[in-house]
C-alpha cells in the first residue's frame, strides 16, 4: 500500500474485501479466541507473535478488526507497525513503561494532557522513575534536562490544553545525540496535519478517541513506530497490562479514518473563522490558534504542520466563562475533543493549580501568569461555522 497517497491509504490500508464472504466493508470480529494451527512450528509462531502477521490466538494479543486499524494507522503515519489500546492513556502508559524502569529518567513536557501529566507527576516516582517536566517549546531546556540515566524524551505538540508547540526536529536531534528515543503525542494534529516520524521522532501516539474516531463514540489509543519496538510494546504491555481495544471500537475508529482528511479540513477552516471572531471580541483577552499570525509559534506551525487543526483556546475571566458555558446552544459544555459536535471546556486556573500537586511553586506561578483566570478550550465540530460564531456571539453578549 505504501505507493499510494494519504487519502487512498485512509480508505484502503489494512483492509480488503473479506476473502470468505466477499463482504466489502470489513466485518467486526467479535471473538475472544481463535482456532489454532496443529501443535507444531506454526502454533509456536502464533504463540510467540513471530513474523509480520502472526496467526491470531486470543484477542488481548491481536484481533483481525484491531489489526486492520493498526495497519491503517501505521500507513498513515509512515511507520512500520502499530499497536492499538483500549484508550489513549493505555497507549501513553504502555510506551512509558516499556522504556522506563526503576532508576531511569524521562524528560517530558511540563504541559501536556492532564492524564499524562498526572501519570508522570504523581505515579512514575512510585516505580522509581525520575521525571523532569520542562517547557519543551524551548529545545535548549530539553538538552539541559538530560541526565546520564535519561531513557526517553516525551513531548506533546500541539499541547493540550494551551496549544503550545514543540519543534519536533530540534528535539529529535537533541534526544538522538543522547541516544534516547523521542515519543510524540500527535493527537491534536492527526496525521493529516503532522508527521512526526518524518521529522525524526521514533514513536507517535494518539488518543484515537478524538479526531481519528471523530464521532465521540469510542475510546481508543495507538502507538506506531519501528516494527521490533512496537512488537516489544505489544508483548510487554498490551499482553501483560491488558489494555486491549474492543474489536467493535476498532471497527468504529477504522470507519472514522476513511473521512479523516475531509473532516480535518472542515474542522480547520471553521476553527480559523471562530478564532478570528474571538480575537476581536472585547470580552476575550487572548486567543491561541496555531493558524493565527498572533500565535507566538505561528512560524514553527507553518514549518512542521501542513494545517493547524480544529482546537481554539480563548482566555477570559471566570464570570464570562461561567455565563458562556450556560448560554451556548450549539456548543456543549463537555470535556473531550475532536468530535463532529462542537464542545467547549473551561475550568478556572485556581482549580487547576490547586489540583496539580506535581507542580512546584514556581511552575504554579508560571501557569497562573500564562493562563490568567482560566482558558476556554474549544473543539470546533462540523456544524456551519456561521452558526458556531452566532452561538458564541450570543452567549458572550448575554454575559454581564
Ligand atoms: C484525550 C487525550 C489523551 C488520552 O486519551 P484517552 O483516549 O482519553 O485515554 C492523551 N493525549 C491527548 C493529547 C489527549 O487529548
Amino acid at each position: 500500500m505504501s505507493e499510494y497517497r494519504f487519502d487512498t491509504q485512509a480508505v484502503h490500508a489494512g483492509q480488503e474485501p473479506d476473502p470468505v464472504t466477499g463482504s466489502v466493508t470489513p466485518p467486526i470480529h467479535m471473538t475472544t479466541t481463535f482456532k489454532l494451527p496443529e501443535p507444531g512450528p506454526r502454533l509456536m509462531d502464533a504463540l510467540f507473535l513471530r513474523g509480520d502477521r502472526p496467526p491470531h490466538v486470543y484477542s488481548r494479543w491481536s484481533n483481525p478488526s484491531v489489526r486492520t486499524l493498526e495497519e491503517k494507522m501505521a500507513a498513515l503515519e509512515g511507520a512500520e507497525a502499530g499497536v492499538a489500546f483500549a484508550s489513549g492513556m493505555a497507549a501513553v502508559s504502555s510506551v512509558l513503561f516499556t522504556f522506563l524502569s526503576a532508576g531511569d529518567h524521562v524528560v517530558a513536557s511540563d504541559v501536556c494532557y492532564a492524564g499524562t501529566a498526572e501519570l508522570l507527576g504523581l505515579h512514575a516516582g512510585r516505580y522509581g522513575i525520575e521525571v523532569s517536566l520542562v517547557d519543551t517549546s524551548d529545545a535548549e531546556a530539553v538538552r539541559q534536562a538530560l541526565r546520564p540515566n535519561t531513557r526517553l524524551v516525551y513531548i506533546e505538540t500541539p499541547a493540550n490544553p494551551i496549544l503550545r508547540l514543540t519543534d519536533i526536529a530540534a528535539v529529535a536531534g537533541i534526544a538522538h545525540q543522547a541516544g534516547v528515543p523521542l515519543v510524540v503525542d500527535s493527537t491534536f494534529a492527526t496525521p493529516v496535519f503532522q508527521r512526526p516520524l518524518a521529522l525524526g521522532a521514533d514513536f507517535v501516539l494518539h488518543s484515537m478517541t478524538k479526531y481519528l474516531g471523530g464521532h465521540g463514540d469510542a475510546l481508543g489509543g495507538i502507538v506506531v513506530g519501528a516494527r521490533e519496538e512496537v512488537h516489544r510494546i505489544r508483548e510487554g504491555m498490551l499482553i501483560h497490562l491488558g489494555g486491549a481495544m474492543s474489536p467493535f471500537n476498532a471497527w468504529l475508529i477504522n470507519r472514522g479514518l476513511a473521512t479523516l482528511s475531509l473532516r480535518m479540513q472542515k474542522h480547520q477552516s471553521s476553527a480559523l473563522a471562530v478564532a478570528r471572531f474571538l480575537e476581536q471580541h472585547p470580552k476575550v483577552r487572548r486567543v491561541l490558534y496555531p493558524g493565527l499570525e498572533s500565535h507566538p509559534q505561528h512560524d514553527l506551525a507553518r514549518r512542521q504542520m501542513s494545517g493547524f487543526g480544529g482546537m481554539v483556546v480563548a482566555q477570559m475571566d471566570t464570570e464570562t466563562a461561567t455565563n458562556l458555558v450556560q448560554q451556548v446552544g450549539v456548543f456543549t459544555y463537555a470535556t473531550s475533543l475532536g468530535d463532529y459536535q462542537s464542545l467547549l471546556f473551561y475550568y478556572p486556573t485556581e482549580m487547576y493549580v490547586d489540583s496539580a500537586a506535581y507542580l512546584d511553586a514556581e511552575q504554579k506561578r508560571a501557569v497562573r501568569e500564562w493562563a490568567g483566570d482560566g482558558i476556554m478550550r474549544i473543539s470546533i465540530g462540523l456544524e456551519d461555522p456561521e452558526d458556531l460564531i452566532a452561538d458564541l456571539d450570543g452567549a458572550l453578549g448575554s454575559t454581564g
